[in-house]
């Protein structure tokens, strides 16, 4: 019986309510977008495989239930994350004033053992509306405070276009990949994989 050599990465999203977190998941891991507001109803994760070189990836990709909006994430959706992806919505100026909050809530939350070098992204979404007429952040301010956080790599995207999503998820389990902190697992399927996250702390409560 062969194993292969597969790499967990937990990913997790965080950044304002109604910024497009869900939307951007479902457009990479379902192909798919709703115009339709909904709020996330029960924290909860997604996986989607991939193929980085020689190694499989399955990326674990951790969304919210809403409970953005009260900032009360527990500590088991940040414990052992690999990657943090935050997302503002370059149309609202909020939602880019967040972010960060949401970058000090992740390294008090997840306490990595390195906060200087955890890896972050940042995600500019929604730039399809109205052509971009109505974009109220700037590519370079954004850049800006990328280079600030010590060079996070920003995309801008859309989840309704899906535009730059799959280039997006990509950078993120490279740049998770990178830091490799030690948790190859060997694993013939995903479910397994799964129970081993949870053993991790990854469990949905
Ligand atoms: P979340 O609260 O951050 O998870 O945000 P949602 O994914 O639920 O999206 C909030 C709203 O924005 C929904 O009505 C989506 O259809 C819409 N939305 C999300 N991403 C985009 C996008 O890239 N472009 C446009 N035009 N609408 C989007
Ligand atoms: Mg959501």
């Amino acid at each position: 019986m062969s194993t292969r050599r597969r790499t967990l990465l937990k990913v997790i999203v965080l950044g304002d309510s109604g910024v497009g977190k869900t939307s951007l998941m479902n457009q990479y891991v379902h192909k798919r977008f709703s115009q339709q507001y909904k709020a996330t109803i029960g924290a909860d994760f997604v996986t989607k495989e991939l193929q980085i070189d020689d190694r499989l990836v399955t990326l674990q990709i951790w969304d919210t239930a809403g409970q953005e909006r009260f900032q009360s994430l527990g500590v088991s959706f940040y414990r052992g994350a690999d990657c943090c992806v935050l997302v503002y919505d370059v149309n609202v100026m909020r939602s880019f004033d967040t972010l960060d909050t949401w970058h000090e809530e992740f390294l008090k939350q997840a306490n990595p053992p390195d906060t200087r070098t955890f890896p972050f992204i940042l995600l500019g979404n929604k730039i399809d509306i109205d052509g971009g007429n109505s974009r109220v952040v700037s590519e370079k301010k954004a850049n800006d405070w990328c280079v600030s956080k010590g060079n996070i790599p920003y995309f801008e995207t859309s989840a309704k276009e899906d535009y730059n999503v799959d280039a997006a998820f990509l950078s993120i389990a490279k740049t998770a990949l990178a830091t490799d902190r030690e948790q190859d697992i060997y694993f013939q399927n995903i479910p397994e994989a799964v129970a081993e996250s949870e053993q991790r702390g990854g469990c949905a409560c």
